[in-house]
């Protein structure tokens, strides 16, 4: 996979065959006769994108509501560079102006709070009661509790920081309170996880600063999992070459406790840890919403024995496998696809299509295709990438990956790391303006 081909192709991954016509300005047979009121909830990178492409392509009868709480959504994508100071948070604001005002999707300032799928509507915490004819829900994820112990101010400080905001703000204080004698703990919970190479673009990008900036200090992966998940030869030489002494991948790692009094992590069979920093990532599940209105459940059990915790869905439309009228996307739903920002845009689109043709009386894509793709910085002015494409399977009913399946970089450098800036401003502007 050249990367150029797939900076340049992002806009296109995802179409469905009638909306991939029309996004191309060729005469379209997409179905423009769509009416219907749909009801999109999180406006993350999911949620915004099938909000945009719905109106983009479903014509003027469909009448188009996001519901998010925040008026401004922080990029969890490039999150890792604001721990070093090399961006800063409000960098990563993204609103929601273009959607209102360039495509015409209402946006109301709110959480939804319940789903009642019999009479089709959803509550909302302002009291609003909205009803649907086809419902998408991509709020993201949500996290088990941690096994932690100690005061109540010393657990404040355990932070995940694994959705960007304010707990990104603290693990930057705390990075950045280090001195060249202390270490930083990062602990990767059993996949599924959001952005399967995050973590360990994090420990990169932190050793990166401990070296040049503090010009000391250690870190300390302890994954949970049988091995790094993500990029493995980009990481294994990140890890053995270019932060050599530096940081330390430690395995089969699952946390059985965290004393944030003595800042100890003890693990099942890999030992205890003592660190001035502990960035403790817990286990992942669907966003609250889902877990909480019993929306079908159905991933496969993790390696640890960790429980199906997203929601089953026909990759076909993204419908719920278990509520019909109820799509479900990005990071809550479970598909063989990863949970990454990339491929939430891409899954958004088919979404859209499909529900364009059911409200119109078209027919679904048959045969649809997604993409991901991931840049990640290994030092201030390097990066690797890795990229997968996607087509549908019919036997399995699944995604499954074409060609050679993943590919990966093979090196870190400074064309990838401008290439990955290029990437983040499409990414970005084909979702939110
Ligand atoms: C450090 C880090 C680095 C990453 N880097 C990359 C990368 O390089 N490439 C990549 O592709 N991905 C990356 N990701 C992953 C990416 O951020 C997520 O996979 C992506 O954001 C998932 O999109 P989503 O729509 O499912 O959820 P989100 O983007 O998290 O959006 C969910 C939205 O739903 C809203 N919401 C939740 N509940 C409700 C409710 N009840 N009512 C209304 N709104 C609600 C939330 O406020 C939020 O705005 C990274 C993640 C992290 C943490």
């Amino acid at each position: 996979m050249q990367r150029r081909k797939f900076l340049q192709g992002l806009g296109m991954a995802g179409l469905g065959l009638t909306a991939f016509r029309s996004a191309l300005g060729q005469s379209s047979a997409a179905p423009l006769g769509a009416t219907g009121r749909v009801v999109v909830v999180g406006g993350g990178m999911g949620g915004t994108t099938v909000a945009k492409f719905l109106r983009l392509w479903g014509g003027p009868g469909l009448d188009v509501t996001l519901v998010e709480p925040n008026a401004t959504y922080y990029s969890n994508i490039f999150s890792n560079m604001v721990l070093t100071g090399e961006r800063s948070l409000s960098q990563l604001g993204f609103t929601y102006s273009a959607l209102s005002s360039r495509y015409g999707v209402k946006v109301m300032a709110a959480s939804v709070t319940a789903i009642d799928p019999v009479g089709k509507s959803v509550a909302l915490s302002n009291g609003t009661r909205l009803s649907y004819d086809r419902l998408v829900l991509s709020p993201g994820i949500d996290f088990e509790p941690l096994p932690l112990s100690g005061s109540a101010a010393n657990q404040a400080r355990i932070v995940h920081a694994w959705k960007a905001g304010a707990q990104t703000t603290s693990l930057k204080a705390q990075i950045q309170a280090m001195t060249s004698a202390d270490t930083f703990i990062l602990t990767i919970p059993p996949k599924p996880y959001r952005c399967p190479p995050g973590p360990y673009e994090r420990a990169c990008v932190v050793a990166d600063y401990l070296k040049t900036v503090k010009r000391g200090g250690k870190v300390v992966i302890l994954d949970a999992n049988p091995g790094i998940q993500a990029e493995p030869v980009n990481f294994t030489r990140a890890f053995n070459v270019t932060h050599k002494g530096v940081i330390t991948y430690v395995p089969n790692a699952i946390v059985t406790a965290i004393d944030a009094d003595t800042m100890t992590v003890t693990t099942a069979a890999a030992g205890t840890f003592k660190g001035k920093v502990i960035n403790a990532i817990p286990t992942h599940k669907a966003g609250n919403l889902i877990t909480a209105s019993g929306i079908g459940l159905a991933n496969a059990p993790g390696p640890n024995g960790v429980p199906g915790k997203f929601a089953g869905v026909d990759v076909l439309t993204y419908e719920s496998t278990a509520v019909p009228f109820v799509h479900v996307l990005g990071d809550a739903s479970a598909t063989t696809q990863p949970k990454a920002g990339h491929i939430a845009n891409a899954e958004a689109k088919v979404c859209a299509d499909a529900i364009i043709q059911l409200l119109s009386g078209g027919t679904v894509n048959p045969a649809p295709m997604t993409n991901s793709s991931c840049f990640t910085p290994i030092t201030k002015t390097t990066a690797s990438w890795l990229s997968v494409v996607y087509r549908y399977d019919p036997a399995s009913r699944t995604m499954v990956p074409t060609g050679n399946g993943v590919t990966e970089s093979q090196y870190a450098d400074s064309e990838n790391y401008e290439d990955m800036l290029k990437w983040f401003t499409n990414l970005m502007s084909d979702t939110f303006k």
